[in-house]
């Protein structure tokens, strides 16, 4: 549920015009209802209040500083899989207690940073990452606390490039070689302290059978770890709950703790959960001008001015976002690619999708673009970074400014005062040397 509404005059994020803001912000321009978050995030928070847990906002989804504060505000802890996300997240006045740290490739300067600021968890994912921890902590005269994300192989069903809990993914450690890395872990590597297991199978999932088949092999994991003597206070269950972008039924948080609980009853731990998605992505959406439209004799186009590169979903995943006129109108319906003004044939925001006849102009609001949207936009073809803006009630602010041309070119260096000049060569005519 969000709170993105036509209203008399079009399209409203909550109570202001979406409109007026494209007018006095220019376009593209993402949009974000605080409303909206903070129902998302108390729809998690109440379906959990019988049991001892914590959530942790995936910072990946969403990273704007604004979005960020929103949650902190409200008592999130924050999962990070970056040193730039650690450092956003603490710009934002996360409590760094609340704070776990996951991904494939952690280096020692990350590692480091995040030992400094006393994050609660290190989620690692492959033995040498165990024993670089244990060193850098050894180093920095301190214990580290971690859990093993542990990749119980189990099928998420979901897009092949956001499933993470299958053996042929990248992540984790295998429910095998996680016993022997924690029992290895507690007799040789001093400076580290188990403290849960880890487990986040994949995004944007529809159901919550994986969820529990995934829990169901953690649960007899944490049985034998505490048998060998290994402490485990937290159980992280991860990411990963779906929403709806066109006609897919994601259980509602409620539903899925009902599961959840259920799973984890007796074990004694603290639940900790990563959502990233289900709590920005239907938050937010892209508004962009239409700036031609065309008919190429077999098919019609409609171009707009965001592209792959403002929101890169549908060019990557095949995703599908509904797309609307911010003021429609009733005309005639007709079957058109929407697409961006980037020179590549992937750069489409929809492929024949039935929209009303629009004109060179007019606003489209493109749905569900508050998570993986901003955050995986690119200077591709050097077109500037959209701007960013959060609407709270009646008022809206920009969170972040749209990138200038100088912004484009920000630490580049064509002088090369240090490198001889590259000559241009006489171009060799045919026979001669
Ligand atoms: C991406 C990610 C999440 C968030 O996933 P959503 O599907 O957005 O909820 C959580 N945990 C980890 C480790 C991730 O990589």
């Amino acid at each position: 549920m969000d709170f993105f509404n036509y209203k008399k005059n079009g399209l409203a994020a909550e109570g202001v015009g979406v409109a007026r803001i494209a007018k006095e912000v220019g376009t593209p321009v993402y949009i974000y209802s605080r409303k909206t978050l903070v129902r998302h995030y108390d729809a998690f928070e109440s379906a959990f209040t019988t049991v001892p847990h914590l959530i942790c906002y995936s910072v990946k989804a969403n990273s704007n500083l604004a979005v960020l504060k929103t949650f902190s505000d409200k008592g999130s802890g924050f999962d990070i899989v970056s040193g730039g996300e650690l450092f956003r997240a603490v710009k934002a006045g996360a409590d760094v207690k609340k704070i776990v740290f996951s991904g494939v490739g952690k280096t020692d300067e990350e590692i480091e940073y995040a030992i400094k600021k006393k994050i609660l968890m290190f989620n690692v994912e492959s033995p040498q990452e165990l024993r670089a921890i244990n060193r850098i902590a050894k180093r920095l005269k301190t214990v580290a606390p971690f859990s093993i994300r542990v990749n119980p192989d189990v099928d998420p069903k979901t897009h092949a490039y956001i499933s993470t809990g299958l053996k042929e993914n990248k992540f984790g450690i295998s429910v095998k070689d996680a016993v022997s890395e924690y029992a290895y872990a507690r007799e040789s590597l001093k400076n580290l302290k188990a403290v849960g297991i880890d487990c986040h199978i994949g995004s944007q999932l529809t159901q919550v059978a994986p969820f529990v088949a995934a829990l169901e092999k953690v649960k007899s994991l944490i049985i034998k770890l505490r048998k060998a003597g290994t402490e485990i206070k937290y159980l992280d269950i991860g990411g990963g709950l779906g929403i709806t972008y066109e006609a897919e039924t994601p259980p509602l948080p409620s539903a899925y703790a009902t599961e959840v609980i259920a799973a984890t009853r007796g074990l004694d731990v603290t639940l900790i959960f990563e959502p990233g998605r289900v709590m920005a992505g239907n938050a937010g959406i892209l508004v962009t001008k239409v700036i031609y439209t065309k008919n190429s004799g077999k098919k019609s186009f409609v171009v707009v001015d965001a592209g792959m590169n403002d929101l890169t979903r549908p060019s990557l995943y095949g995703s599908y976002h509904a797309i609307e006129p911010v003021r429609p109108r009733n005309r005639e319906e007709i079957k058109a690619d929407i697409v961006g003004p980037i020179c590549e044939s992937g750069d489409f925001l929809a492929k024949g999708r039935k929209i009303e006849r629009v004109e060179p102009g007019e606003l489209l609001a493109v749905k569900s673009a508050g998570a993986y949207g901003y955050t995986m936009a690119s200077n591709y073809n050097s077109r500037p970074r959209a701007a960013e803006v959060m609407v709270a009630g009646n008022k809206y602010e920009v969170v972040r400014k749209r990138e200038t041309l100088s912004d484009l070119i920000r630490g580049e260096n064509a002088k090369l005062s240090g490198l001889a000049p590259a000559k241009s060569k006489k171009v060799l005519k045919k026979g001669k040397k």
